[in-house]
């Protein structure tokens, strides 16, 4: 691929993927792939005298050998993971207390904004939702008792990058710590620990599992404290993932790099022809020069993922819709990160629990189609959106 300039990412980044965790020496028989371990208890040699485990909630050598993998893409010292997403927000969110302020990215992952808005805060979390891309905003909103800075980067849809270093030296002082759901990047493509932020948070649904076919959140640190009451509040909540869950996204994190290579490929061709196409108004893609923070992307990221979303000619409801309908190789879904290209659209999909006048704000028109591009050949892909384009738009 022609250097775009991005930071020059680890060389081993695929060894760690496949090895860390995944030793075979760990199990009995030496197993060369981990065992699928579906006991919920544990025989124990006396009362509280346990060999590893106890209970499955509490962990069981499946779920035990992703975290230790998934860590080492995070370069972390400690990786969790947890039913779903938002199972890993809301777990984050229970290490704060009634009364406690956090600050969250303004365009951001719908249901984390739900979550903020409808859940934690009637649970007491005061909850302010401010523009991260510029750091000001955040020093601004930083209150005595700000206990945590949320941020999702790339946006979700409208793709704005925040300056995690930036963010994050300015929490620092503070006090209060920073998470980034790096959902959209992978730990290949970003690692938000090397810049600064205290946790990084996944829905491993997305491009971590690739495959279209697993739930599941994720979380890794490097701090002791945090690591601690993470790991306290995931047993003792219960958001815990399927063993059988677990050794899928073991499975595929063996493919990560080979998967975000290709999915940058793709979406930055099909990126590139939308951009020069009569019937669309405008891209908006990190990795296109075009875009306004391009050299902030290239600065703290080591490439981009095959997320980007484009406006329509004509921007009304009528014209996606009739878009849609056309499509034979895009699937018209909600999710994204799976091997298969998948488009929606965000303002009556993924952001409809976003209320309207926040939408207008940010840009999530009826004319806003987020894109994710699979693996399949991007030509196929690029002649799938002209038709449909040209079938719709008349110009
Ligand atoms: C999907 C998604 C989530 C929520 O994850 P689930 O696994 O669906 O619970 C959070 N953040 C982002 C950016 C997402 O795309």
């Amino acid at each position: 691929m022609e250097d775009l300039g991005y930071k020059k990412n680890d060389p081993s980044f695929s060894t760690r993927a496949i090895h860390e965790g995944n030793e075979p020496e760990q199990w009995n028989d030496l197993a060369a792939v981990p065992p699928i371990s579906l006991s919920t208890t544990f025989k124990q040699n006396g009362p509280a005298e346990f060999k590893l485990f106890e209970y499955g909630r509490s962990g069981n050598s499946t779920r035990q050998c992703l975290q230790k993998c998934l860590a080492a893409t995070e370069n972390a010292k400690y990786g969790l993971v947890f039913a779903s997403g938002l199972a890993a927000t809301t777990t984050i969110t229970h290490t704060l207390s009634a009364g406690d302020h956090v600050i969250s990215m303004d365009d951001l992952y719908g249901g984390t904004n739900r979550y903020f808005s409808r859940v934690a805060s009637r649970m007491g979390i005061q909850v302010e939702f401010v523009d991260a891309v510029d750091p000001k905003n955040v020093e601004a909103a930083l209150k005595p008792n700000t206990k945590m800075v949320w941020l999702e980067t790339p946006t979700n849809p409208t793709l704005k990058i925040v300056d995690i270093a930036a963010v994050s030296a300015i929490v620092k002082n503070h006090g209060a710590f920073v998470v980034v759901d790096n959902t959209f990047m992978s730990p290949y493509f970003q690692r938000p620990l090397e810049l600064g932020a205290d946790l990084v948070m996944h829905s491993a649904t997305k491009y971590i599992n690739g495959h279209t076919d697993v739930i599941m959140g994720a979380v890794c640190t490097n701090r002791d404290d945090l690591y601690e009451q993470l790991l306290f509040l995931q047993n003792a909540i219960g958001p815990v993932p399927s063993p059988f869950d677990c050794y899928l996204v073991n499975r595929s994190l063996k493919t990560l790099a080979l998967r975000m290579e290709q999915h940058m490929k793709n979406g930055l061709a099909v990126a590139k022809f939308l951009e020069n196409h009569p019937c669309v108004e405008k891209v908006i893609h990190p990795g296109l020069p075009s875009h306004p923070q391009h050299e902030l992307s290239k600065r703290q990221s080591y490439g981009q993922s095959g997320m980007f979303s484009f406006y329509i000619k004509g921007n009304d409801l009528k014209t996606s819709k009739s878009f849609f309908q056309q499509l034979k190789v895009f699937t018209l879904a909600e999710s994204l990160g799976g091997y298969e290209s998948l488009c929606e659209l965000p303002s009556v999909m993924t952001h409809a629990s976003v209320p309207k006048e926040t939408r207008d704000k940010l840009g999530i028109t009826d004319g806003l189609i987020r894109v994710s591009c699979g693996l399949e050949n991007a030509d196929d892909l690029i002649n799938d959106l002209d038709q449909a384009l040209r079938k719709v738009v008349h110009v």
